[in-house]
């Protein structure tokens, strides 16, 4: 069902999966990778990551259509040597190769109590949450430094010019039905969130991006320069930056995400760009921890879980406001979407409709 008002379209969750199912079988995935896609990015909506979400639809789209990446891929292992493996993802969807790269990992850390995995070019992989999550489903710590070959978009502190991708950091941490899930990109803002807003949803903070000449501001033409409603969102039209989170620290954690996501994995790093890229692509380096083999599991649930009661018992700031754990907001975001339908802004429902056809 689709309803609608001046700003958004309410869609339900499982009319929007079929969609981007649709759309994705169309492209030529098969039916299980088809599947995924649509469940890993309807589920970064339902957790109310919008940027990483189906706005994306028409960018992975475009990206399969012009051959910068594929469908069907499989991780080639590029060495294995028990605690850690290195993996090529072959720039394949980042979907797909993502998941099977967690999935050895977990695996690995399953048997073993710990493992490191390497990917390297994998396509975009959209919500790093969501593989936080499945090791957390599988009792698991994990700990992630992501990089975006191919897109810096992000100013180094006391920069001016793209440097950095948005590279994220995640970890998740398998607290017994208090699960704890740490996932931010080390910009002030994803890029996903200047898209949407680029797209007429959730405006950005007035000081997330810098102009060429210092100026901090929040308009996503400073990123993608002029557009049109129905055009993609280029970032090569800008000539701004985003803002690194936190100063210098979050300038020196997306520096870790690119040295370890990227020259680590043996992929590349955000830049600098040889001419003939035109995508991009992800590195990610895992770290994968199983408590019940450090032997450490009754003392890590008990006193873990004492401990974030204590912090959750902070006094609010705001009154009304209580302090949060990180998971916390994308558990109360899923609850409402899964009852009420996702709301879309109306241009990405309308690019998504047009990519359908
Ligand atoms: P964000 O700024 O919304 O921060 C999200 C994190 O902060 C979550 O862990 C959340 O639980 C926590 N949080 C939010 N409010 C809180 C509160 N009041 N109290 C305690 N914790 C709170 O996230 P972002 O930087 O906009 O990133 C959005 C998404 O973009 C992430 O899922 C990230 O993985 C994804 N991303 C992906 C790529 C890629 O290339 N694949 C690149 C960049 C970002």
């Amino acid at each position: 069902m689709v309803t609608s008002n001046t700003a958004v379209h309410i869609v339900s969750v499982d009319e929007l999966r079929a969609t981007v199912r649709s759309i994705f079988l169309a492209s030529g995935c098969a039916d299980d990778e088809a599947t995924l896609i649509a469940t890993q990015l309807v589920d970064a909506n339902l957790a109310g990551h919008d940027s990483h979400g189906v706005v994306r639809v028409p960018q992975y789209v475009d990206w399969l259509r012009s051959g910068f990446v594929h469908a069907g891929r499989s991780i080639e292992v590029v060495s294995d040597g028990g605690a850690f493996l290195v993996l090529d993802g072959g720039l394949g969807l980042g979907q797909t190769v993502a998941t099977q790269a967690v999935d050895l990992g977990i695996d690995r850390a399953r048997r073993t109590g710990s493992c490191v995995v390497a990917l390297r070019n994998a396509g975009h992989i959209g919500r790093v949450g969501w593989f936080a999550e499945s090791a957390i489903r599988a009792g698991l710590v994990s700990v992630h430094f992501v990089n975006v070959a191919g897109s810096p978009l992000v100013a180094p502190f006391g920069g001016l010019d793209r440097r950095y991708s948005t590279a994220p950091f995640a970890a998740g941490v398998p607290l017994p039905g208090r699960p704890v899930v740490l996932d931010f990109a080390t910009s002030y803002v994803a890029e996903g969130k200047v898209q949407v807003a680029s797209y007429g949803g959730k405006p950005l903070p007035g000081d997330a991006l810098i102009g060429q000449d210092g100026t901090p501001t929040g308009d996503p033409r400073v990123l993608y320069g002029d557009y049109r409603d129905d055009e993609l969102r280029l970032t090569s039209g800008g000539t701004g930056a985003i803002r690194a989170f936190g100063e210098h620290k979050g300038s020196g954690l997306a520096l870790m995400c690119e040295l370890l996501a990227g020259a680590l994995t043996g992929g590349p790093c955000a830049g600098p760009l040889d001419g003939e890229r035109r995508g991009i692509s992800n590195g990610m380096l895992s770290i994968y921890l199983s408590p019940e083999h450090l032997g450490t599991r009754a003392e890590f649930e008990r006193i873990g879980l004492d401990y974030l009661d204590w912090v959750l018992s902070a006094r609010p700031a705001r009154p009304g406001e209580p302090v949060l754990a990180p998971g916390d907001p994308e558990g109360a975001v899923r609850a409402r979407r899964l009852a009420e339908g996702i709301p879309l802004p109306i241009g990405t429902w309308e690019a998504i409709r047009r990519t359908a056809c």
